[in-house]
């Protein structure tokens, strides 16, 4: 069946309103994609190449009534009636300025920093949190199914048709490299627990460009056949740094990201990884880190993301380690004092720039204060004031943009949103 629209067709939605085709983006496995034009509005229209079943029709009406758990989503706004044997959905076109993560794996895009692939894997876990809390699961997460600007992280997940109640299935399992081993071994239906699967599949991949599961493995089978690919991707299911089982070792030439965007990722991080694809936790999904510990480990990351002091590179400094990006660098540890509350920890260093709330917002930043070598100043960069309580208790105001120094023992109160998070300076 061939169901492509021509230009200046007419379709009409169910909520009545009148949809004009105008071209054709692009095509994939399912549908067509067009450009059309809505209530003088230019949006992006899907159409299904096979027309999908009744229930995913009414899933996808659904879904599109309730609108998106996270502006993250290229979330379905209308569906349209059936015409000429098949139905489509209305959605946001793409903005300019993000990239397919498949054009990051061709080295086509890369990320400007650390800062922005963190910012895209905070807001990954983000956007899933949301979608499980309204008792949604993706299905179908995979490296096509995502853009992300390369500057600040920002990303839109696209392919949004797949979206169904837990342990519902839309008919799409997803594809096999991206899927947890569970559903590939048809032991469930896909839920947020094969979600929270595939989502630290697209984690590991926006630090390491590479595919956790495919290094030496996949290399030994240049024909893969589904049944291998059942086998590497499900039941033998081993990750390229399993710590116990080494023969999936990421391949010198072949898997050259992951080698080294590997070697440059904090021990945090590399620790979290190989629990999470530990064999006992591939073999239980319900013991498969929240999207919210997700968000708190990778939040502490970013806190500890600073310019290297000696060579202006990135660099990760916590308590107890440093580690700069610059192969060339050691990397300096200056901090004296730590912005602290609860497990969040934020290095105190010249010209750092804090970002004191949940998100990645600039809050504040640190100054040397002038003529002196050790006297640091913070800038308060919120629209609210800020209450500084000092260590003999005297309690200060420091209005926006206004600047106090830093004394350990001191207590800082931050508005974030309504809710207000208490820093303390310690030593
Ligand atoms: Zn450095």
């Amino acid at each position: 069946m061939n169901t492509e629209l021509k230009e200046n067709t007419t379709l009409i939605l169910r909520n009545g309103d009148v949809v004009k085709v105008n071209k054709l983006l692009g095509s994939g496995g399912q549908g067509f994609v067009y450009s059309v034009t809505v209530n003088g509005e230019e949006c992006a229209l899907k159409w299904y190449k096979q027309m999908p079943s009744d229930i995913f029709y009414e899933n996808l009406q659904k879904n599109a009534e309730e609108g998106a758990p996270s502006p993250s989503f290229l979330w379905p706004r209308a569906v349209t009636k059936k015409k000429f044997g098949s139905f489509g959905y209305i959605m946001s076109l793409k903005p300019d300025g993000y990239y397919e993560f498949s054009e990051y794996r061709l080295a086509k895009v890369r990320f400007s920093s650390f800062r922005a692939i963190l910012n895209a894997a905070i807001e990954l876990c983000e956007a899933f949190r949301l979608l499980h809390a309204k008792g949604l699961s993706y299905q179908d997460l995979n490296d096509g199914g995502f853009f992300i600007h390369p500057e600040t992280g920002h990303l839109l997940i696209c392919d949004c048709d797949n979206v169904f109640p837990h342990g519902d299935s839309s008919g799409v399992l997803g594809k096999a490299r991206y899927i947890a081993p569970e559903i590939v071994m048809g032991k469930n239906m896909p839920n947020s627990y094969s979600d929270r699967f595939s989502m630290t599949v697209m984690i590991f991949m926006l630090f390491c460009i590479d595919h956790p599961f495919e290094g030496m493995n996949v290399v030994r089978h240049p024909c893969m056949t589904e049944e291998i690919e059942r086998r590497l991707f499900g039941e033998q299911l081993c990750f390229m740094y399993d710590d116990a089982d080494t023969k999936n070792r990421p391949v010198r030439g072949v898997h050259s990201n992951a080698i080294l965007m590997w070697s440059l990722l904090p021990n945090v991080l590399r620790d979290t990884f190989k629990q999470e694809f530990s064999k006992g936790k591939l073999d239980s999904p319900d013991k498969r880190l929240t999207e919210m510990q997700w968000i708190d480990i990778l939040t502490r990351v970013r806190d500890s993301l600073v310019r290297c002091p000696l060579c202006g590179d990135e660099s990760f400094i916590t308590r107890t380690s440093v580690s700069c990006i610059n192969h060339h660098c050691n990397g300096a540890h200056s901090v004296m004092m730590w912005f602290e509350t609860g497990d969040r920890s934020i290095p105190l260093i010249n010209n750092n720039i804090l970002r004191t709330g949940k998100g990645d917002m600039i809050t504040g930043r640190v100054v040397l204060k002038p003529g002196t070598s050790d006297v640091l100043l913070i800038q308060n960069l919120t629209k609210h004031d800020w209450r500084i309580i000092t260590p003999s208790n005297k309690s200060v105001t420091v209005a926006p943009r206004g600047f106090f120094p830093a004394k350990v023992g001191m207590k800082v109160e931050i508005n974030d949103n309504e809710t207000t998070i208490t820093y303390k300076i310690n030593n």
